[in-house]
């Protein structure tokens, strides 16, 4: 088992879906990818930043899945970031509506002397200069470091994001994150050009449609489990990329074979943290819930075919 370094926000989040709408609740990169990773009984910590105004009833609940919070510095007269998005009809696409960086705007990580040999990093979704100073805090080179980021640095922090992308091992970005850092339409094409770029191993995630597994000529492709309901799409590619990172660091193995796995045990995370919105469904999920819809999952994938 290795440990598991995750940096990302900690947020307040309100959302709007055609099912409904609420006011800050809990929300944050980097807290979508602690609950997922937790399902894996590992030792992890977060890296973040909060203000004063983040209810301690939060940090007890990350506190509660065995997560290590002491990484998470709070900012008494700060105000916690603030997130503001609305769905379009068809769950598929949303608008930001805010984005309040508040004490994040002047954040330098600190990562606890504890994890600073952690194996396996997750590099949240966070300014990329922030995600450079984590990975250079590292006293021993980990064994795998996984990176996500957005839109919002490609737009405005283009060069420090080509710096970090540079020293990962693992990208994991949705389709159309990946055609605006390569401007390719292919996702083929783009997985190359990003592999020139650094990374050995690129995530596509394509929402409702699943992910694909890039290593060079190796190519993995695992759907997303068709869904009755989907409720609230919002942390669904954090979660993913916890239940990776949890994968990976439970096992230790980064093999192209078991990051497989890896990407099937993420996509299953995040088939349930949609159901609900926010981190509700995630706070509450049980190991047997998981393992029934992992055989979904198998079965819905699996298939016997006679080659002549
Ligand atoms: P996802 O739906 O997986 O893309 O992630 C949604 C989460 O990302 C929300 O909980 C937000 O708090 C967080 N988030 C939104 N915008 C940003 C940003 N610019 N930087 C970091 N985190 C963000």
């Amino acid at each position: 088992m290795s440990k598991l370094l995750i940096v990302g926000t900690v947020a307040f989040d309100a959302i709007e879906t055609p099912f409904g709408i609420t006011d800050r609740i809990l929300g944050g990169a980097a807290t979508f990818i602690g609950l997922a990773a937790s399902q894996f009984n590992i030792d992890s910590s977060i890296v973040s930043v909060i203000g004063g105004d983040f209810p301690k009833e939060y940090l007890d609940l990350l506190s509660n899945k065995n997560i290590d919070v002491s990484g998470i510095e709070m900012i008494k007269e700060g105000k916690t970031f603030f997130w503001k998005g609305k769905y379009h009809n068809d769950m598929n696409s949303r608008d930001t509506i805010v984005t309040e960086l508040n004490v994040l705007a002047n954040f330098n990580p600190i990562v606890p002397e504890s994890y600073r040999d952690a194996e396996i990093v997750m590099l949240g979704n966070l300014h990329p200069q922030i995600q450079l100073s984590v990975i250079e805090q590292m006293v021993v080179k980990p064994k795998m470091v996984i990176l996500d980021t957005m839109n919002f640095w490609m737009n405005n922090t283009l060069e420090d994001l080509y710096r970090v992308i540079k020293k990962v091992d693992v990208i994991a970005i949705n389709d159309e994150e990946a055609r605006q850092l390569t401007r390719e339409y292919s996702l083929v094409v783009a997985a190359r050009k990003i592999h020139e770029m650094g990374p050995k191993y690129v995530v596509i995630k394509k929402g409702e449609h699943g992910a694909l597994l890039f290593n060079n000529d190796n190519v993995f492709y695992a759907p997303a489990l068709p869904l009755e309901e989907v409720f609230d799409p919002t942390g669904a590619g954090d979660t993913f990329a916890g239940g990776f990172a949890g994968y990976i660091a439970k096992t230790g193995d980064t093999s192209f074979e078991n990051m497989k796995n890896a990407v099937i045990y993420g996509s299953t995370l995040a088939s349930f943290c949609v159901e609900k919105f926010g981190t509700e469904r995630m706070e509450k999920l049980s190991n047997q819930e998981v393992h029934k819809r992992l055989q979904q999952f198998k079965a819905l994938t699996q298939f016997e075919i006679q080659l002549t």
